[in-house]
Parts: C-alpha cells; structure tokens; sequence
C-alpha cells in the first residue's frame, strides 16, 4: 500500500515530535521487519530499532502511523481524515 515517492498524512505524532499528526511527509524508502517502516524525508529521529529488537537501518517510522495520501484529493478531503484520526 505504500510506494517510495508517495506521501503520506501523519496520524499520531510521535513520540519524540518528528513527526506530527496532520503534517504531509514523502517517503524516500521503505523496510519490513515486524511492519512496515517508512523513510521519510529530512527525517531522523536517531532510532533505528524495531519494537522486536532488531536493529534497523537509519531511522523508519511504524508505518502504522501514516496513512497514504492522493495527490488528487482536495483539502477538504484531508481535512476530514484528519477529524476521524481524532475522533478515533
Ligand atoms: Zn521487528
């Protein structure tokens, strides 16, 4: 479901505020271990291991925190993804 190039909507922001909720990341690479963990450009939050121990490369973020974004939607699309994320 996710591609390199695609962007992504955060929609939890993580813990250490990388990545905030509502913001538009693009993904720049892509790993599997226990899910799937992005790359995101211009970001390094200096974590790389998986919640299972293993040690990853650079520093993914839980795929499970982004959802994949079309660049055809309108704002007003976005708008509501990001109210059902909060109303969730
Ligand atoms: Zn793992």
């Amino acid at each position: 479901m996710f591609q390199i190039g695609q962007k992504v909507i955060c929609i939890e922001t993580a813990y250490n505020n990388t990545t905030v909720r509502g913001k538009i990341y693009t993904i720049v690479g892509m790993n599997e271990c226990c899910e799937v963990n992005l790359y995101l450009e211009g970001i390094n939050h200096h974590y790389s291991k998986c919640w299972c121990g293993v040690q990853l490369k650079g520093s993914p973020n839980s795929g499970q925190r982004f959802k994949p974004l079309d660049d055809n939607w309108p704002s007003t699309v976005l708008d509501l993804i990001i109210e059902q994320v909060e109303a969730e």
